[in-house]
């Protein structure tokens, strides 16, 4: 896909991203959950993502081998990415049109609380099925 002009809520974050597919993807893990606060719905990108500027990205090592991005100002979730730079998943949500990416699947199905769950006909992966598939 032609890359995208992403923003944070306030703007002071902005970047461009280029999804691998027009779909999106929802993770029910605790720490998304947590992040985001609600569930993080997002979108493969490949190739770097390029910002205008870093000055107000917030970034958290959330694990050994993920960080997640935000904006220091707004708070906005943005970004999962490998620390290596080798993967970026980026919130749907700061994409110009949302509603263009299809709802395709739900990882961390097996951390998703019961007091809810997506109508949504979804490729649906447990946490270690996603990270199988992730790492191979
Ligand atoms: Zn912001
Ligand atoms: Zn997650």
């Amino acid at each position: 896909m032609t890359p995208q002009s992403c923003r944070c809520l306030c703007g002071a974050v902005t970047f461009r991203a280029t999804p691998a597919k027009p779909e999106m993807g929802a993770c029910h893990c605790g720490m998304c959950r947590h992040w985001s606060g609600g569930v993080f719905f997002g979108v493969d990108c490949t190739g770097p993502i390029e910002f205008a500027s870093e000055e107000a990205l917030g970034v958290y090592a959330s694990s050994d081998y993920g960080e997640r991005c935000f904006c220091k100002q707004c708070g906005s979730t943005l970004i999962w990415r490998m620390r290596d730079g080798s993967h970026a998943v980026v919130s749907v949500q700061a994409f110009p049109d949302p509603g263009a990416f299809r709802f395709a699947s739900e990882i961390f199905i097996d951390e998703k609380p019961d007091s809810y769950s997506f109508a949504n006909d979804t490729k649906r992966m447990s946490g270690a099925e996603f990270i199988a598939q992730f790492m191979s």
